[in-house]
């Protein structure tokens, strides 16, 4: 069985070189006629033919990357260009792409390469990039683009469901593709955070497409030791000033950043930010933080719970208070909580059983706890009024809204969430919130009664945190902990001399 094996193997082996030899016999004998090889002998000189092939083959591999390498490399190019062009041309133009183009065209026509196979380049079009300013509407974009309120309402009407159209923000992009004679021929605007939409209206019909980006959070850590400010200490760590709010924001119910803050408190975050296609998008969130104030260490790690985000410390408390004690951010108190008071507008002796913050019309007011909208409609004085309910005792009430947000009964809401919007509907002098907190239905001062503490993850939740984002989490804290304590070691005994 092996001798066969070996011997057709041999045989095989055999084959191929003579089928090799044969091929190379080919190549020798086609090129017998060349002359540098043939008239070598012929010359005085006292080469050798041998050498006289040596020399010639070095010319001819030098002629030959003359020739080649030129021609090559405009071949690549033009090979750049041709995929680089989709992208041109569904892109904003841009400079360094159009002179990459003429760069390309040069080299082509110099080696002989058939000027014929370059093609020509297809019209790029102009797509023009609108940030969204403070105040602007939709429509005011659209005018300024040339664009009819026709066109506004085909573009809504084709973009379907999406509410990108409905509440627009300062900062928001949108691109459009109008032709000189102001048609309007396509749209492209970011549907949410991962993908991007574009509109192309040809020959009157509307085509959607949607392409998704690739999202991705990169995260970075930072300490920062306090010499005069918790501002100037993250500075220093490379966090932005938004970073270190977010980072005061995490802790406010424990560290109160006015009164508390000591030379020589330090802290240690972790942070990330949000990435779009490898592009820097926006600031991310605090992933997890140690900040030792005064000797006391306190800790965040961020932790989605069921369906809401939120911070614990490393035994599983939640961060955040039970209840906002002030739903809306207010410009004063213009009535107190009291038991009676004269009425400004019905001019009598009237019990006020919450307390008005007065604040510009439209401003946001926000659900002081997790709950379920338990009313939401006209009642009478009250105006435009919403009541919450967030556990079997308590629930909160807000008046005079200028109108709801999207909320309807039996919904659940979050803490924080933006239930309505300030204004004067009912029994109102001027915009403000009337906010009350009801406890077994009888109201309580807003501002004094005490807040239920927040309840602790659940034990089956809490061995989740601790394993998944304690664990990891603080053992990058203490890795920059540790490489910081070395780090001031050094210093001190460089310092020291
Ligand atoms: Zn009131």
């Amino acid at each position: 069985m092996g001798d066969v094996n070996r011997g057709a193997h041999s045989a095989r082996k055999q084959a191929i070189r003579r089928k090799a030899q044969r091929r190379h016999s080919h190549f020798y004998d086609s090129r017998a006629h060349w002359s540098f090889s043939r008239n070598a002998s012929a010359e005085p000189l006292s080469w050798s033919r041998e050498r006289w092939i040596l020399a010639g083959t070095a010319f001819f591999l030098v002629i030959l990357s003359a020739l080649v390498i030129p021609a090559w490399a405009g071949a690549m190019r033009k090979e750049t260009v041709a995929t680089a062009l989709p992208r041109v041309n569904t892109d904003i133009p841009r400079p360094d792409v159009q002179s990459n183009v003429a760069l390309a065209v040069v080299p082509l026509a110099v080696p002989r390469l058939d000027p014929a196979s370059v093609k020509p380049l297809p019209p790029v079009e102009t797509w023009n990039t609108v940030q969204v300013q403070p105040g602007q509407t939709l429509a005011d974009i659209f005018v300024a683009q040339g664009l009819s309120m026709t066109d506004l309402q085909r573009v809504i009407d084709a973009a379907g469901g999406t509410k990108v159209f409905h509440q627009i923000k300062p900062g928001q992009e949108f691109q459009f593709l109008v032709n000189a004679d102001h048609t309007l021929e396509g749209v492209r605007f970011d549907q949410d955070e991962t993908s991007v939409a574009t509109l192309r209206f040809t020959s009157g019909k509307a085509e959607l497409t949607t392409q998704k980006r690739d999202v991705q959070r990169r995260e970075h850590i930072a300490h920062g030791l306090i010499d005069s400010s918790l501002f100037g200490a993250a500075s220093k760590a490379g966090m932005s000033n938004a970073m270190v709010l977010k980072l005061a924001e995490v802790f406010k119910f424990d560290i109160d950043f006015v009164q508390d803050l000591r030379v020589g408190d330090n802290f240690t975050v972790v942070y990330d930010d949000v990435y779009s296609d490898g592009a820097f998008m926006r600031e991310g969130d605090i992933v997890a933080a140690e900040f030792i104030n005064q000797g006391k260490r306190y800790t965040a790690y961020r932790y989605k719970n069921g369906d809401k985000v939120g911070y614990y410390s490393e035994e599983g408390r939640p961060l955040q208070g039970s209840f906002l004690r002030i739903p809306v951010d207010f410009t004063r108190i213009s009535s107190q909580f009291s038991a009676g008071r004269m009425h400004p507008i019905l001019g009598k002796m009237r019990a006020h059983k919450g307390v008005d913050y007065a604040a510009p019309s439209g401003t946001p007011i926000h659900a002081a706890g997790d709950g379920v909208v338990k009313f939401r409609g006209w009642m009478n004085g009250y105006g435009n009024f919403v009541v919450i309910q967030h556990n079997a005792s308590i629930s909160t009430a807000y008046g005079h809204m200028s109108r709801f947000a999207n909320l309807r009964v039996g919904q659940r809401v979050s803490q924080g969430s933006t239930i309505g919007y300030v204004g004067m509907t009912g029994l109102a002098t001027g915009p403000h919130l009337h906010y009350e907190f009801r406890v077994n239905n009888a109201q309580r001062d807003p501002q004094t009664v005490t807040l239920p503490k927040p309840e602790p993850l659940p034990a089956a939740q809490l061995a989740k945190f601790k394993k998944e984002i304690v664990g990891p989490q603080l053992a990058r804290l203490n890795q920059v902990d540790n490489n910081t304590k070395l780090a001031r070691n050094e210093t001190a005994k460089n310092d020291g001399g």
